[in-house]
């Protein structure tokens, strides 16, 4: 999870080439339609922006979206000491600005109706891991119920767009939601300029905007899990975001041994719910990116029970090590192609 910055981008930048395949380059290239591309390198991940337009109009609105995803990152970022987040962790209060208190809600609802699955107060847990891994060693279970003792939506009081602690040793880490709600600003942003559409795609997480020229929707293929230089099929996105939470991405490397950064918040340790990646489709990306977090630490019953319940409006593609699992409005309305064989499609 913590691995070289450097080798990482050129990992990064190559798996993007490879894996996020979007039918509007090659199809705007056929009807004559220009696109441009920028990458940029936020957040520890990799961003590319595609516009269906010629490069003097996407110059400017690059360089908006750039500021746009900067100012989220100073804001929401753990890593960056001054942002609102680091305070909060230190100071224990976050006066939330009402651009941001989306986020709050969002990761307090998510959370509340995933019985703490996606728990934004995860931070000692993941810290405790990072720990562990420069010291060589996995963490023990004393260490592991200290850390646990602060996690929980419940240390926590939201009121008038204030964020409070009642336990000092509680910390924010928004690393799950944070890219969903900078891939909102983003795209809000450019369905206001004169772009007529094109694709974001942030890490885990892919927005596509305005029509594409044919009218078709856009086709976003999903990384295998098992070969993260594969595709196991392709998702057809008339509009809306995906967002990924998978098990290969990242992770510590302990005696040898690769655990994942995502945290089953009940043990404190990598959720082991039987999947190996959650791509949600949703129209907003910060339910999105919160949601397929919760998702993989769930597994695929109660994540159904979730859809089912339709407290949250979004589909879902389940992947474990051998079976594909499609939510109902997936399946019926023809929107995935399957292309891994060696997976099993159910629904
Ligand atoms: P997701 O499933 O979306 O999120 C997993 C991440 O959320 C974990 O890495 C952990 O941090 C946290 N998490 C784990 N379990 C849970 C849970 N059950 N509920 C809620 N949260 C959980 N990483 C760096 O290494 N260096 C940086 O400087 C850095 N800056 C960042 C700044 C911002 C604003 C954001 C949003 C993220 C930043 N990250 C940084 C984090 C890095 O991008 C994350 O590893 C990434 O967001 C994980 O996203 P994902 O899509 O792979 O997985
Ligand atoms: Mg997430």
């Amino acid at each position: 999870m913590w691995r070289d910055k450097g080798t990482r981008i050129k990992r990064l930048t190559f798996l993007l080439a490879v894996i996020l395949c979007f039918s509007c380059v090659s199809c705007g290239r056929a009807s004559g339609e220009r696109t441009v591309s920028k990458t940029y390198f936020l957040m520890d991940t990799v961003i590319e922006i595609k516009l269906r337009c010629g490069e003097e109009t996407a110059a400017p609105v690059f360089s908006a979206c750039g500021e746009i995803m900067s100012g989220v990152e100073a804001v929401l970022s753990r890593t960056v000491s001054d942002s609102a987040v680091s305070r909060f962790n230190t100071e224990g209060q976050w006066q939330v600005d009402a651009a941001f208190s989306k986020v709050v809600q969002t990761a307090l609802d998510v959370s509340g109706a995933t019985d703490g699955a996606f728990d934004p107060t995860v931070e000692p847990i993941v810290s405790l891991w990072k720990r562990c891994e420069e010291q060589g060693r996995l963490p023990v279970e004393e260490e592991l119920h200290e850390c646990l003792a602060h996690v929980g939506t419940e240390h926590l009081v939201w009121e008038e767009n204030t964020l409070t602690r009642t336990d000092p040793a509680t910390a924010l880490d928004l690393g799950a939601i944070g890219k969903g709600y900078a891939i909102d600003l983003v795209v809000d942003y450019l369905e206001k300029t004169e772009v007529p559409g094109g694709v974001v795609s942030f890490g885990g997480n892919v927005a596509v905007f305005g029509a594409k020229k044919n009218g078709e929707a856009y086709r976003i293929g999903l990384r295998d899990p098992q070969n993260t230089a594969g595709v196991l099929g392709y998702l057809s996105v008339p509009s809306g975001v995906i967002s990924v939470s998978g098990d290969y991405e990242r992770y510590v490397t302990i005696n040898g041994a690769r655990y994942h950064h995502i945290i089953d918040p009940k043990t404190g340790y990598p959720a082991e719910s039987g999947l190996r990646s959650v791509a949600v489709l949703c129209e907003d990306g910060t339910l999105a990116d919160a949601l397929s977090t919760a998702l993989f630490v769930m597994g695929v019953e109660e994540a159904m029970a979730l859809y089912e319940s339709a407290v949250f409006p979004f589909e879902a593609v389940f992947v474990t090590e051998d079976e594909i699992i499609l939510t109902e409005g997936l399946a019926e309305g023809g929107r995935f192609e399957h292309t891994a064989k060696q997976y099993r499609l159910a629904s």
